[in-house]
């Protein structure tokens, strides 16, 4: 189960490790994008994070919604709308929930991607944050049908998002900034695949905490 508490510590790891993984983002932004995507989500999370105090005394949907609309609101790249969408979407599967199943977890995770490609409108193959989502969902929802422990179930599509990201690299990208480089944008890894990954991975990490 995850709780109003996992949800909180889920957040608090992301903002943490966004701001650790700042310049790492901005420079895998540069060769295929205007060098500012950790300083997005740098910027976006740090929001997020003053409004952590106030978080605490909610419940997950209003979590969750709070940090979409914070996102929403003060980052000005794509992948502020982008993930605004996502964690909008995901408080709005949550809605009056006090914990979370597994099976919550994955239509938490549906939700979330749903959210990304009903703004972006990006398919997989595309090079953005949906080929890191993607095989992440498509992994979480095997892991549910096998009854793997939640542990297990967010390691694993943790673990898929990292391989989606890592076959960002050879992709023709298709959609936003990058997609203005034509061919030059093979040979790089996508900057929003590389944090969705650590977000997935921020999750992991707090379920695996709880064991
Ligand atoms: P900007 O491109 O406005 O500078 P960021 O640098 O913060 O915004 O984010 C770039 C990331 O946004 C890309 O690496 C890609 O993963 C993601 N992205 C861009 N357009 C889309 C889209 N239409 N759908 C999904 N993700 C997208
Ligand atoms: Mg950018």
């Amino acid at each position: 189960m995850m709780t109003n508490e996992d949800m909180m510590r889920w957040l608090e790891r992301t903002a943490d490790v966004l701001a650790e993984n700042r310049v790492y983002l901005t420079q895998l932004d540069s060769p295929i994008g205007d060098a500012d995507h950790g300083v997005n989500m740098d910027r976006g999370f740090s929001a997020v994070r003053s409004k952590f105090s106030t978080m605490e005394t909610t419940d997950m949907a209003t979590m969750l919604k709070t940090v979409g609309s914070t996102l929403v609101s003060t980052v000005g790249g794509a992948a502020g709308p982008l993930y605004g969408t996502a964690y909008l979407r995901a408080g709005g599967v949550v809605a009056g929930k006090q914990e979370l199943t597994s099976a919550d977890v994955v239509a938490m995770l549906e939700a979330f991607l749903g959210g990304i490609v009903a703004r972006g409108k990006a398919q997989p193959g595309e090079k953005t944050m949906v080929d890191a989502l993607t095989p992440a969902l498509a992994t979480a929802r095997q892991a549910l049908d096998e009854g793997a422990s939640l542990a297990e179930l967010t390691r694993r599509a943790s673990a898929a998002a990292e391989e989606g990201m890592k076959a960002t690299i050879p992709m023709l990208a298709t959609k936003g900034r990058a997609s203005y480089l034509g061919e030059r944008s093979i040979g790089h890894q996508d900057p929003g695949a590389t944090s969705s990954w650590l977000i997935l991975r921020s999750l992991a990490e707090v379920c695996e905490s709880k064991k």
